[in-house]
């Protein structure tokens, strides 16, 4: 059954049955110059179903399609009104197109659903002067399955944006066939002002430039070619594809899916965010190579740097400077540590100004810095150290606190037997370590005879554990009264009788007990040692007070005030015979501690000292709050006494001494090598001396006899050594 337009300006509907008609053959569309006897209808043969209508609506023509299609033969039509012949069409859209085109002679085109048949067809109208000549093709099934596609894709595209993620749905073509809600909100937001998001009808590919740089955009198209195009391979097929994509809001990450999903090729294509992951992920990876205060390469980053270094330069040279800044832990003790966070974070910032591209700084931790440099032979690495120095010419600066630092620098330059990360970073740390026992502000280089060294601390941290603790003496160094030249007491001074080195002084030894806590049974030791001598010597009439230094370390770990209290307890020697020698920067390191222990050693009459002072970078203000009753001032502060204008030093030693005694502090000099030092410090008003001028240090059998001996000389010291007397050297 077709629909069949009808002239009187309705639309009928035809009903055909399968009756198989010959048309009275017509021209082109035929009207009322029928052919003639033989003359081929030239129409009979093309798919397309055709016929006329005269103006009252009467069909005059029909071709073999036409036939089939209305189902009726060609001399049972002729002649009849459509209307009458197939009365469904009565009222119907077709009806309705033709009479407008017979009305207005123009064409027209429509779709119709014919219900006597429940089919779809397609129909074209077109005036003629005669009527109307109408063209008709059933679509049905095409129709139909258009719908269905249609619905399918409805459904899809309700399923689609239901999705939270940016979702699209192509063809087999690429191009987009739909896209949910949450793709179009994510591109509005995050692509450029003027650019869209991929479009239904865009090509999906060439959308995706937008988001994509070059080779992540290579890498699509060919994964979502390959899902388009090839059919012999059966749905389900997916590929994954993560990619970053520069945006309003910065850099984001995507974790692209593809999967096609059905037999016509169609491909569903998901983009979702991954950016919280992978800068966590990044931040984590970054984290463990970096160190979190500088933002610098941690070691062992530097140590991959190297590694890789080492591995590419086989000639050029690689090298390692290993920077240490100088008395960094009293800055951060005195300043607090949010001061020495920012100070670092400086000198990272002026390390990196300096660095040569390619060239790497890095952190090791707490006041270590590492320069890793390229091509560079062992001149050249000292040069660069030396620039790196100069880093440190200008004071920092922090709020309106300036700092002057400085940086002892070991370097160490790869060689043939060389070639290990690890191996290079000991010999720049061994390097370093010598810098620094050289004064601080000094480049070494390294050399086998510092791995020697680094060998020797070794051998000193085992063997301070087991037998060297016997192999301890204590030497004696007199402390003298700078007003009368009277011998007032001793400083107790540890050496180690080495079995095979001979005499070494505590210099050799005592950095490694500090590292490895040795120290503290060392000290423990030496106070019993100490305390029973002075006791011994006190029996004997010679009364002297004994001075016993006590590391950092030691203070610390707060055993301190028990062992000092059995030592005396062991001795019976008079509290107020014993003075323990603090650090200036044992003391910093944590003030408020500091003061309860001194305050409990005070209590029980014992003095305490603060030694080697003008060595560290102290707060006065801090240190004379605690309760001290001597200050040793370093030998270093007379050296540079001695270099500056003599009235200047005369001030500056006098302004101190004048500080304690304002404090009732009183002052030691240390180190008092010639008669200019005795003038000079006698004349700041100084209480107590130390020096060689006045007596080494010297083995505990041999003091008593040399006392004896300083007593029969009339017993003032200070007179002895004016006059040029020999004083008795340590045997
Ligand atoms: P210190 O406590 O400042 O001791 C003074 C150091 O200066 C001693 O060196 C002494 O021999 C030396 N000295 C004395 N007079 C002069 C002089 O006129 N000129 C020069 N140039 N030096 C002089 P020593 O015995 O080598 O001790 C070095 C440092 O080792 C000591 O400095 C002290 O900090 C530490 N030390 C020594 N014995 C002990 C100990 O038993 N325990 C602890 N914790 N540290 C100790
Ligand atoms: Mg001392
Ligand atoms: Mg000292």
């Amino acid at each position: 059954m077709l629909p069949v337009p009808i002239s009187g300006g309705r639309a009928v509907s035809v009903r055909a049955d399968a009756n198989h008609h010959r048309t009275r053959a017509g021209s082109v569309l035929p009207g009322d110059d029928r052919p003639g006897e033989g003359r081929p209808d030239p129409l009979s043969g093309v798919p397309d179903a055709v016929y006329r209508l005269d103006a009252q609506g009467r069909f005059a023509y029909l071709n073999e399609a036409a036939e089939r299609l209305l189902g009726q033969r060609a001399d049972e039509l002729l002649g009849r009104d459509v209307r009458e012949a197939f009365p469904g069409l009565r009222g119907s859209v077709a009806e309705e197109q033709v009479r407008q085109v017979l009305d207005d002679g123009r064409s027209r085109e429509f779709h119709f659903f014919y219900e006597p048949t429940s089919r779809w067809y397609e129909v074209r109208v077109f005036a003629d002067p005669a009527g109307a000549a109408v063209l008709f093709r059933d679509i049905d099934t095409r129709r139909r399955s258009e719908q269905e596609r249609d619905t399918q894709l409805r459904e899809l595209a309700a399923v689609l944006d239901a999705l939270p993620t940016p979702t699209v749905l192509i063809g087999p073509d690429g191009r987009i066939l739909s896209t949910n809600g949450a793709w179009n909100r994510n591109g509005r937001r995050l692509l450029p002002d003027a650019a869209w998001p991929g479009r239904v009808g865009e090509d999906y590919l060439a959308s995706m430039t937008r988001s994509l740089d070059r080779s992540a955009h290579d890498d699509l198209a060919s994964g979502v070619r390959s899902l388009l195009t090839d059919a012999a391979r059966s749905d389900g097929r997916s590929f994954h594809l993560d990619y970053a994509s520069p945006t309003r809001e910065g850099v984001l990450w995507f974790h692209l899916q593809a999967t096609r999903v059905d037999a016509e090729g169609r491909v569903v294509i998901t983009h979702t965010d991954i950016t919280d992951q992978v800068r966590a992920r990044d931040e984590l990876v970054w984290k463990v190579r970096h160190d979190d205060l500088t933002g610098l390469p941690n070691r062992a980053r530097l140590l991959e740097l190297t590694t890789e270094a080492l591995a590419a330069d086989h000639r050029a040279g690689v090298a390692l400077l290993v920077l240490d800044l100088d008395a960094f832990k009293t800055v951060n003790d005195s300043l607090g540590h949010q001061i020495g966070d920012e100070l670092l974070r400086l000198v990272a910032g002026r390390l990196s100004e300096q660095l040569r591209p390619g060239d790497a700084v890095a952190r090791l931790g707490a006041d270590q810095f590492v320069v890793l440099a390229h091509g560079c032979d062992a001149s050249e690495a000292a040069a660069l150290a030396f620039r790196l120095q100069t880093v440190f010419a200008r004071p920092f600066a922090v709020g309106e606190i300036t700092v002057p630092l400085s940086a002892s620098i070991g370097v160490a330059v790869a060689r043939p037997d060389v070639r290990d990360a690890h191996h290079l970073l000991s010999d720049a740390d061994a390097a370093m370590f010598a810098a620094k026992s050289s004064g601080r502000d000094r480049v070494h280089l390294f050399s086998p005879v510092l791995r020697e060294a680094a060998r020797w601390r070794l051998e000193v941290a085992t063997r301070l554990r087991g037998e060297a603790i016997d192999q301890l003496v204590v030497h004696y160094q007199p402390v003298v009264r700078l007003d009368t030249g009277e011998i007032e007491g001793v400083e107790a001074l540890v050496r180690w009788q080495h079995p095979e080195r001979g005499l070494l002084s505590p210099d050799t030894f005592l950095s490694v007990a500090e590292e490895t806590g040795q120290i503290i049974p060392i000290t423990r030791w030496l106070l019993r040692e100490t305390t029973r001598k002075a006791a011994e010597w006190a029996a004997q009439g010679l009364n002297l007070r004994m001075s016993v230094n006590v590391s950092a370390r030691h203070f610390s770990a707060e055993t301190l005030v028990r062992d000092v209290r059995v030592a005396l307890q062991q001795s019976g020697l008079p509290a107020d015979q014993l003075v323990l020698e603090l650090t200036e920067t044992s003391v910093a390191e944590d003030p408020t501690r500091a003061e309860d222990q001194l305050s409990v050693l005070r209590g029980f009459g014992v003095r305490v000292a603060i030694d080697d002072f003008g060595t560290g970078w102290s707060s006065l203000a801090q240190l004379f709050s605690l309760p001290i009753g001597t200050l040793k001032i370093d030998r270093s502060l007379l050296a540079a006494a001695e270099r500056v204008a003599a009235g200047e030093t005369g001030a500056v030693l006098a302004a101190i001494v004048g500080l304690t005694r304002t404090l009732g502090i009183r002052s030691v000099a240390e180190g008092i090598e010639t008669t200019e030092h005795l003038r000079m410090v006698r004349e700041a008003g100084c209480d107590l001396a130390q020096g060689w001028l006045l007596g080494h240090p010297m083995p505990a059998d041999r003091l008593p006899g040399w006392v004896r001996e300083v007593q029969l000389a009339g017993g003032d010291l200070c007179a002895l050594a004016m006059a040029g007397h020999a004083v008795p050297a340590p045997g």
